[in-house]
């Protein structure tokens, strides 16, 4: 039978939640509360402040993205803003969308999957998911702010260029976030 530490952490009861911390010294194994037995290996142990809880591990995650999100609005319209100047100012190639949908897309998967499991805090396929929607949230209010005072020609342009970039985000993200670390 594993030997606790009362002192340490107060054990709980795995039931109700009851602090056992008395009736474990005590060398009883019956919670006084909720009346089940326990053994002391089944028991659950408190929560102090800074230990990290699902919680915690959210809310940083969600401080993380929103971060991120800011950087890919900002640099995303950037080249929004570029690229429709550009198109609308110079006889250019209709290539300078693409390339400034995959090269935005892929600045904003780096930007949102660069040491992403460690600034949120933990490893999770919820961090994943969450990047992927921030970053296909950012590029589209990128587009949209820039669109406001620069309009693209054409609704298939809009579409490439946002379709474009969140498939290159995507892809940024899924492979550098789960292939690699495989
Ligand atoms: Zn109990």
């Amino acid at each position: 039978m594993p030997v606790l530490n009362a002192r340490l952490r107060h054990p709980l009861c795995p039931g109700c939640g009851y602090d056992l911390v008395a009736t474990v010294q005590a060398g009883r194994r019956r919670c006084p509360e909720c009346g089940d037995e326990f053994e002391l290996d089944e028991l659950r142990h408190q929560v102090r402040p800074g230990d990290w809880t699902l919680l915690v591990g959210l809310r940083m995650t969600a401080r993380t993205l929103a971060w991120r999100s800011a950087a890919t609005v900002i640099a995303w319209g950037a080249i929004c803003a570029l690229t429709i100047w550009l198109l609308q100012t110079y006889p250019v190639s209709g290539i300078v969308l693409w390339v400034a949908a995959v090269g935005g897309g892929c600045l904003s998967g780096f930007i949102f999957s660069r040491r992403l499991f460690e600034a949120a805090g933990f490893d999770s396929w919820i961090v994943v998911v969450g990047a992927c929607v921030g970053a296909a949230l950012a590029l589209f209010l990128g587009l949209a702010a820039v669109e406001t005072v620069l309009p693209l020609s054409s609704g298939f342009a809009r579409f490439m260029l946002l379709g474009l970039a969140v498939f290159a985000a995507w892809v940024w993200i899924v492979h550098s976030t789960v292939i690699e670390s495989l």
